[in-house]
């Protein structure tokens, strides 16, 4: 039918489009909801020393348990959240959970610096607050909590409000890193104006270092930018033994990777750790 004459084609092509923002809307209900309902949930990645292989730091990646579609990753609904501004929601949930988890750890003897997204739409006043709430309620040590922001989203950020907040966030003594560092286009002027304690290189670099020689060098550079300007370096995205043995010959303390695990649910992740002597602390 909708090949019979040109409207009909014009109406096949709305019904389209009207079922996807429909698609679109119904999810968005439901995310809200979900907050709401505990089902979003997340998972810890391991960030390893390269030389000694002792983790020292950890990722808090969100997930959404979808009760008909099962756990749904990031890519699956943060760009709706991000649409929808909720993103300041969904960081505050995801900042009070992983401060929660990190702090029983540090309690059985394990303190792990943790990692944990915030996006450009959250880096205000309220992140502050929730960031010292989330402390104070957990009781984990402030220097323990790293957050990443990407450059893209530090540049987005409205610069006046968001270079406070990151002030007041470093004030408290929370670390702050650079995600994705080299994929976005901040100027290392402006990155040097704000408080940050270390840099993420992005996956990209690290899996074509030993394909291509312009990568490689990308990665020795900012391994060396980090060194010169005292900051700590995490390299993502490790897959393979050759890009550990590349990232420690080029001098890069810690790494992070499937090379290493998975992103893994809380009790795996505290299996991995050697959490498991107290697991009812850690359920
Ligand atoms: P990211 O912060 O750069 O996180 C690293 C991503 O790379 C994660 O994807 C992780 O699962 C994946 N990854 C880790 N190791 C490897 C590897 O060796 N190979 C490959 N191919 N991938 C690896 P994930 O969990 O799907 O998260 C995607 C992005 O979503 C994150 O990128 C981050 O930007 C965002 N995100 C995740 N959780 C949150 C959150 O709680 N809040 C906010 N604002 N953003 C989040
Ligand atoms: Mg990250
Ligand atoms: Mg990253
Ligand atoms: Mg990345």
């Amino acid at each position: 039918r909708a090949k019979a004459d040109g409207k009909g084609c014009h109406h096949f092509y709305n019904a389209t489009v009207e079922h996807a923002v429909r698609a679109q809307q119904q999810r968005l209900e439901e995310l809200k909801l979900a907050i709401a309902r505990d089902e979003l949930t997340v998972f810890y990645q391991p960030q390893v020393n390269t030389s000694t292989r002792a983790v020292v730091g950890v990722e808090a990646l969100v997930r959404w348990r979808h009760p008909i579609e099962g756990m749904l990753a990031p890519g699956a609904f943060i760009p709706l959240a991000e649409g929808a501004r909720m993103m300041p929601l969904l960081d505050a949930w995801v900042i009070r959970k992983a401060c929660t988890d990190a702090a029983q750890w540090s309690t059985l003897g394990i303190p792990l610096r943790i990692g944990i997204n915030v996006s450009a739409q959250s880096i205000d006043l309220d992140l502050v607050a929730v960031v010292a709430d989330a402390l104070q309620q957990s009781g984990l040590p402030a220097e323990l909590l790293e957050l990443e922001i990407t450059e893209t989203g530090l540049l987005t950020a409205g610069e006046k409000i968001a270079s406070k907040a990151l002030h007041q966030l470093s004030g408290l003594g929370v670390q702050l890193s650079i995600d994705d560092f080299g994929t976005g286009y901040g100027s290392l002027t402006y990155l040097s104006t704000l408080p940050i304690d270390a840099i993420k290189i992005d996956r990209q670099f690290v899996q074509a270092a030993l394909q291509e020689r312009p990568a490689a060098a990308i990665v020795a550079s900012l391994i060396d930018l980090a060194r010169n300007l005292d900051l700590r370096v995490v390299s993502e995205g490790v897959e393979t033994a050759a890009q550990l043995d590349f990232l420690l010959s080029s001098g890069c303390d810690v790494a992070q990777g499937y090379w290493f695990s998975r992103p893994l649910p809380l009790r795996e992740f505290g299996h991995f750790i050697g959490a498991e002597s107290a697991p009812e602390v850690i359920l």
